[in-house]
């Protein structure tokens, strides 16, 4: 028999759930199933691909479909930095507008964009979402009544794509299943307990402002992205540009 292969094996907190999970590098098994969904070329292939590369990977007993997206990312962008490299370049155009030069009538031409292509590096392993000091887990409207609340997890985002509708369906079912009950001075109503359609009414019935804080707590979850400093040595043109959303780490 050959000799088994020794793998390393790392440690990792989960920025949003705090819990902490061991894992190994994926190998080529696992990057052969990444590949196959990349030339699939679409998102539910890419989810059931990183979903199946996290469940292998990762050495400890954990639901990989509970947990908020922001936590799979976060895990994903650590075992791709660990399997393959830590330094990622991303190639980003300059589209500085630079004055063209003047034609034969002494007119500048109109400005062009410098179209420049910057090499990016990012240290995948630098990147950390901010989160909030306090876990958040309920919205108030009033003293007296408000929404316990969760981040959405893996599994519902898979389930909000298959599901018929618009866009603006599929995100009002997203946020729905992120709702985990009606809290008043009395009592908690359990989404569970409550039927869909009536909870939809409920969320139907809000006042804008009551709404707006529904908005807030999604706006301000804490995502993977990472502020890097753009520098075009064509056209010395500088910005400081931010990277967010774990598919822009990975050209
Ligand atoms: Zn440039």
């Amino acid at each position: 028999m050959l000799p088994k292969i020794d793998v390393p094996i790392y440690e990792l907190q989960l920025p949003l759930t705090k819990k902490n999970i061991r894992f190994r590098p994926f190998l080529v098994k696992e990057e052969k199933i990444l590949l196959m969904a990349m030339e699939a070329n679409d998102a539910d292939s890419v989810i059931v691909a990183v979903k199946q590369i996290l469940n292998n990977c990762c050495l400890d007993d954990i639901n990989i479909d509970e947990l908020p997206i922001t936590d799979i990312e976060f895990m994903f962008l650590n075992l791709r930095a660990r399997s393959v490299s830590e330094i990622v370049e991303l190639p980003y155009r300059c589209n500085n507008k630079i004055d063209g030069l003047p034609d034969e009538t002494g007119v500048p031409i109109s400005q062009r964009e410098c179209g420049n292509i910057v090499n990016l590096e990012v240290n995948l392993l630098d990147i950390h979402p901010e989160t909030h000091d306090k876990k958040i887990d309920r919205i108030e409207f009033n003293e007296a009544m408000g929404l316990l609340i969760k981040y959405p997890s893996f599994k519902m985002v898979e389930q909000a794509q298959k599901q018929e509708g618009s866009e603006v369906d599929k995100l009002m079912n997203i946020l729905i299943a992120c709702i985990e009950g009606v809290y008043t001075e009395e009592t908690i109503f359990y989404s569970k307990d409550i039927p869909q359609k009536e909870m939809m009414d409920f969320i139907e019935n809000l006042t804008r402002e009551q709404f707006n804080k529904i908005q807030e707590f999604f706006d301000t979850m804490p995502k993977i992205k990472k502020e890097v400093d753009f520098n075009c040595a064509k056209c010395g043109y500088h910005e400081k540009i931010t990277i967010e959303g774990l598919q822009s780490f990975f050209v």
